[in-house]
């Protein structure tokens, strides 16, 4: 077998390996695959002739040999659990953060040192490269956004007094209740949009934990699987559509081989795409005005959290004292210590762009629709698996939002890579 079908093998198994980690609470190890999956990468001959295919392979192994590195491998799954550090289980996030501070700044050092070894400036600038973007570009674009959240963001924190620790909960507070079986309203919104042969083809886990969501795909298009946590939430509810958007992109994907993986920054879209076009469907005005909130807070934490990260992967050094500067504008740190005890540091790295752009993109695309395709749910749906979800990794985030036409966001212009 060549690089890209033993590639892709190996990809399915982590998926796997990962929703037996997640949704079964199995001991899984990551690193003998992670690590065959760097062998491949290091092995990988480039070869350069410019169409899409083998740029998507090249991207693959270039960051593989960085993100899979048995050293960096090694870290990360220790990163991953926290449990792990021997802190008690009373302890706070900050009290974690500190017992996990070396360990993240060495894997920060060594993917550093890797990625310089790969020809790139630091891992950021590798990072952005891999996923199509300017590293440049998507620092201007983040730091838009954070501007025009922030104040509104400000307002929140203070009128419901919010901090770090607390965050998730308070936002769970502004949003109000929602249903009590989230995977059927999640059905229902694919109904509404034609899509049951695809959400046939998704299934649900639900463990009553508090809320998030991870969506696994461990065959494409075939067996797409979506953790949830407990429901009765109207934040709880807006997960489980975020997560329907991630599964609908996997269980409708056309392509074949690579194309059947995806880039971070593409997916993260996707899903953001499926949450606006959920408000716009299925809630009412309350409802989308608490969201708005929730929204509006999110949009300036996960602004500030990306441009804390690339600072602090410039000058790790001064971690704490950055953490404190970058977020203080917007909420009350109590401890910056609190900075190593973030999955988006470790195991998710320069991911966040994912989730900005997307509010962007779904913005877009609900005008887009709403003004093509009024009141023909139908026929959204049709629309998104056309143009977002069949062509897979095969064609990049930056060609996708050619389907906008004239809604093309134009905040979005110099985010990708030329
Ligand atoms: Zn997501």
């Amino acid at each position: 077998m060549g690089f890209e079908s033993e590639y892709v093998t190996r990809f399915q198994e982590r998926q796997t390996l990962l929703f037996m980690s997640y949704a079964r609470n199995a001991d899984v190890d990551l690193r003998p695959v992670e690590a065959s999956m760097y062998d491949l990468c290091a092995a990988h001959q480039e070869y350069g002739s410019g169409d899409r295919k083998s740029g998507v392979l090249g991207s693959v192994a270039t960051r593989g040999r960085v993100d899979w590195h048995p050293a960096v491998s090694d870290l990360r799954n220790r990163l991953d659990d926290p449990a792990g550090y021997g802190v008690s289980d009373h302890a706070s996030r900050a009290d974690v953060g500190a017992a996990m501070e070396g360990d993240l700044l060495e894997l920060i050092e060594i993917r550093n040192r890797l990625a310089v070894e790969q020809g790139f400036k630091a891992y950021a600038d590798l990072a952005m490269w891999s996923e199509g973007l300017d590293p440049d570009g998507v620092r201007r674009f983040v730091a838009a956004a954070r501007d025009a959240a922030l104040p509104g963001a400000r307002r929140t924190v203070a009128r419901e007094r919010m901090t770090l620790e607390t965050w998730f909960d308070d936002l769970e507070r502004i949003g109000g209740p929602g249903p009590d079986d989230v995977p059927a309203a999640a059905s229902a919104l694919a109904h509404l949009l034609d899509l049951d042969e695809v959400a046939d083809r998704i299934s649900w886990v639900v463990r009553d934990q508090p809320i998030y969501g991870v969506a696994f795909a461990l065959s494409i298009p075939g067996d797409v699987r979506i953790l949830v946590g407990r429901s009765g939430s109207l934040t709880a509810l807006m997960t489980a559509y975020h997560e329907l958007g991630h599964a609908l992109g996997h269980a409708s994907n056309r392509a074949t081989g690579i194309f059947r993986t995806w880039e971070t920054t593409t997916d993260e879209s996707t899903a953001v795409v499926m949450e606006a076009v959920a408000s716009q469907l299925a809630l009412n005005d309350d409802e989308q005005s608490r969201m708005a909130i929730v929204d509006q807070s999110e949009r300036a934490r996960l602004a500030t959290s990306l441009l804390f990260e690339f600072d602090v992967n410039d000058r790790s050094e001064r971690a704490r004292e950055l953490f404190t500067e970058w977020y203080e504008p917007l909420v009350p740190v109590d401890d910056p210590a609190v900075w190593a005890r973030d999955t988006f540091r470790s195991v998710d790295p320069f991911y966040l762009q994912g989730y900005l752009i997307g509010n962007v993109m779904a913005d877009a695309t609900v005008a887009f629709l709403s003004e093509r395709f009024p009141d023909d749910p139908g026929t959204w749906g049709a629309w998104l698996a056309e143009n977002y979800y069949a062509p897979g990794r095969g064609s990049s985030l930056d060609d996708r939002l050619d389907a906008l036409e004239d809604h093309r966001p134009k905040e979005l212009d110099g985010v990708f890579r030329l």
